[in-house]
């Protein structure tokens, strides 16, 4: 079934576009988290970032720099996130692989604090850890 975002790009539904190519298009986020909140969206409908082809993800992200450039030149912004949700336990509400350009304000109310568990590792653990992802990068 079409994901909302097919929806926009086949001009279905309308959205606030803000930018668009043969690749990938870009608009205003409904919820409007904080002043600008802006999504990057590849074309083409994969799921979310194991599905992307890399050179597709190369080029969203140039597209998500430009995004985070305009945001920062037309809006008085602290500060910017940018994410992307993979995965229901991950946030991901919409099954069409995207990033969201967050900017951020003073007392914007959105947090994004990370639990810290350094105090809790071991040498051992930090390099077992970083094996298993270095081996499956083979
Ligand atoms: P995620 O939860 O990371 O999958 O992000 C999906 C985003 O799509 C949410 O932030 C929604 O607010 C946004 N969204 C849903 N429907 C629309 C729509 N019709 N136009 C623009 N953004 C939408």
């Amino acid at each position: 079934m079409a994901t909302i975002f097919e929806k926009i790009i086949n001009r279905e539904i309308p959205a606030y576009i803000v930018y668009e190519d043969d690749l990938v298009i870009s608009f205003l986020d409904i919820s409007q988290v904080t002043q600008g909140h802006t999504l990057v969206v590849p074309k083409e409908p994969y799921k979310d970032i194991y599905e992307m082809p890399e050179n597709i993800l190369g080029h969203t992200m140039k597209i998500v720099s430009k995004v985070s450039k305009a945001c920062k030149e037309v809006f008085e912004i602290e500060g910017l996130n940018i994410l992307s949700n993979n995965g229901a336990y991950a946030g991901q509400t919409v099954y069409h692989f995207h990033f969201h350009v967050l900017p951020r304000f003073i007392d914007d109310g959105v947090s994004m604090k990370f639990p810290n568990h350094m105090n809790d590792m071991t040498i051992a653990e930090y390099k077992k850890r970083a094996l298993m992802i270095k081996e499956a990068l083979l």
